[in-house]
């Protein structure tokens, strides 16, 4: 059985000394709600310049939660002004990577070559790649809902090997930050096929074993109705993941 994995993503919010604060707040809250860590993983995705700080405390405060960064360069170290390299974040104790947000691919013109790139850089120092794929609204009327993800996706996984630890996440960029959310149906028809892909390029464990995530205006009140998918094993939340009773209530979503 894959552990339900529910994942913030701070997009550029928090800066260190609020992200002290949110950490501890959320960690008491759970605490108090006597949420059983094992039950539900939770990570947090803070910029760069907190992951140093968030990861001293949950050391410190043994707070159960991962560490993860929103991006990484394609490059190990050399002359790239302004990247931060895998080998960086593995060092802060970061487990996960989210790769391709549709953020960086629209801000920063990611393509799904260096989306692929970054996969294997973040494989190559240890991190879990968050491989984040979707449709925009135009490309849901033009192809429907998957093709587009799933092409995503064949390309992001092409030379990974079978035994590698990744999440996927499914994000129709028309649900994202549009309180929009896309329907518990939509969702298991693409987070299946999603999964069929994994399943087709890294084989039958890896499928069985992979979570695939939902994301796009995940919220306290949406997110069991997303839980009850066969396919949908968590959410990578965006908004709601900045509040923490809301974020502390997405965790303790009951089926
Ligand atoms: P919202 O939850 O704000 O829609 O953002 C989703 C997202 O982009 C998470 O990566």
């Amino acid at each position: 059985a894959r552990t339900p994995f529910i994942a913030g993503n701070w997009k550029m919010n928090l800066d260190h000394l609020q992200a002290v604060a949110f950490v501890q707040k959320l960690h008491w809250t759970l605490k108090e709600a006597k949420h059983d860590a094992g039950t539900v993983e939770v990570a947090v995705f803070p910029p760069f310049t907190d992951l140093r700080t968030v990861q001293t405390l949950i050391d410190a405060d043994k707070i159960p939660f991962g560490l993860g960064a929103q991006d990484l360069s394609t490059h190990d170290s050399g002359a790239y002004t302004g990247e931060v390299s895998g080998q960086f974040l593995a060092k802060l104790d970061a487990r996960y990577v989210i790769i391709g947000h549709s953020e960086r691919r629209q801000y920063h013109a990611e393509t799904d070559e260096i989306v692929a790139q970054k996969v294997q850089a973040a494989l190559r120092h240890g991190l879990v790649p968050v491989i984040c794929v979707g449709e925009t609204a135009e490309d849901l009327e033009k192809f429907g809902a998957s093709a587009v993800p799933v092409g995503q996706l064949e390309t992001a996984l092409a030379d990974v090997p079978a035994d590698a630890d990744i999440v996927v996440a499914y994000e129709p960029v028309w649900a994202i930050g549009s309180g929009q959310a896309a329907t518990p149906e939509q969702a298991q028809e693409v987070c299946a096929k999603l999964r069929e892909v994994v399943g087709a390029t890294l084989g039958p464990d890896a499928a069985a074993r992979t979570r695939v995530l939902y994301g796009g205006s995940v919220k306290s009140g949406n997110i069991a109705s997303f839980m009850r998918e066969p396919d949908v094993d968590g959410a990578l939340v965006g908004g709601a993941s900045l509040v923490v009773d809301e974020f502390a209530a997405i965790v303790r979503f009951q089926k």
